[in-house]
């Protein structure tokens, strides 16, 4: 059989063919002007992404580099922390505070529940010596998405420094940084830029940045106070070519409307909800967003989410993800984050009846497939 292979996993996701091309420039130096004229080109028009006038900075690293980045420069070893830790990324959160002697006040919750603004109130309320709150805007690990709007009210004039990492959840879910008040949004190229691995972006507004300046935490690599003196340019060798695609994505970003791009994701994750319930199958978030879908994974007979994400690859060319650890086999995901067609999510979702047929599940054919068509059909056609 012919495969095509189609990335329905919450990073990497498909890159578009303009963009690959892009890629394949000539690599010139980094330090001509004529390099640093399209740097600074792409970073001015990066900061439509986060919906902010304050520098966005690009690091060459994934997103966790980000997320260490806006760990390091806010936050002083043997000070608190409040950290939401609602699943894997969370977690990371919490892991990179202790890795610098950070002590984490968490908001620990079981896997798919979302933090609400209250939670958030109340350990500030606790915790008056706390002055950053760092939060995961979408936990891929679960397929969740916080109510960020309402979250930054309790933060926004006040002396205490918002954080969250939206490396999945930007562009996958609307998010307005200076209208809502958020210091500081991290993200990654690999998840809903159309982009591949390799670049992480923080933007930071002044409040944040003050703060930034008093932090005496060591840091070298990621210490912010060298990017924002060497700007526009980068204090080290920037990946210059993915420079070039990151350009072009965000111009193709920008043609389609920011709203545009929040209003694609919704409708693909609108319909492959509809495609899972109509399936029998059971949502595994309780408040379910837009960068992927994560299911529980059938219960009678059992399908290890394991089997079945490994006969969608294999057989049929199809990525999505199972869990992660500690939810492995329980829980798989099929995102719909990033350069994706409706008839991509129609391909998914016919890949999952097959696969789950062929492990003995039972599934009426076509009938996800429907439901999501339907979605589909009335949010494109009316
Ligand atoms: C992908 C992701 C990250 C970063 O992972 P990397 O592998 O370092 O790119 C961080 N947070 C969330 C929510 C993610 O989805």
């Amino acid at each position: 059989m012919v495969r095509r292979y189609l990335l329905l996993s919450p990073g990497p996701t498909p890159v578009p063919q303009e963009v690959l091309l892009e890629g394949a420039k000539e690599t010139i130096h980094h330090r001509t002007p004529e390099f640093v004229n399209i740097l600074k080109e792409t970073l001015e028009m990066t900061k439509y992404i986060f919906q902010t006038q304050y520098p966005v900075y690009v690091l060459s690293s994934s997103g966790t580099g980000a997320l260490e980045t806006a760990m390091v420069n806010l936050v002083n070893p043997g000070e608190k922390a409040i950290i939401v830790n609602a699943g894997k990324f969370g977690e990371r959160w919490v892991d990179i505070a202790k890795a610098y002697g950070i002590i984490p006040v968490e908001i620990k919750l079981p896997w798919g529940a979302a933090v609400t603004p209250e939670m958030i109130e109340k350990a500030m309320k606790e915790n008056p010596d706390v002055k950053v709150v760092f939060t995961t805007y979408s936990e891929t690990s679960t397929g969740t998405v916080i109510d960020l709007e309402n979250i930054a009210k309790l933060t926004k004039g006040t002396d205490v420094i918002l954080v969250t990492d939206a490396v999945s959840g930007l562009l996958a879910e609307p998010l307005k940084m200076d209208e809502w008040g958020i210091d500081v949004v991290v993200s990654g190229s690999q998840k809903g830029w159309m982009l591949p691995p390799g670049l992480a972006f923080i933007a930071v507004n002044d409040k944040a940045y003050a703060k930034i300046e008093k932090c005496t935490n060591s840091r070298y690599y990621f210490d912010l106070r060298k990017y924002k003196k060497s700007a526009p340019d980068n204090p080290w060798t920037t990946a210059v070519n993915l420079i070039y695609m990151l350009n072009k994505a965000v111009k193709m970003l920008k043609e389609e409307g920011i709203e545009n791009v929040w209003a694609r994701h919704k409708l693909y994750g609108e319909a492959t909800r509809a495609a899972i319930s109509a399936l029998g199958l059971e949502l595994f978030s309780e408040r379910p967003g837009n960068v992927l879908t994560a299911v529980k994974s059938p219960s009678v007979p059992y399908v290890p989410s394991s089997n079945l994400t490994k006969v969608m690859r294999d057989k049929y060319g199809v990525t999505i993800a199972a869990g992660q650890e500690p939810m492995k086999d329980e829980i798989f995901r099929i995102s719909h984050l990033g350069y994706l067609t409706p008839f991509d999510i129609i391909t998914g979702i016919t890949a999952l009846e097959f696969a789950l047929s062929e492990l003995g599940y039972k599934v009426e054919i076509g009938k996800g497939v429907k439901a999501a068509e339907e979605i589909l059909f009335k949010g494109l056609v009316g």
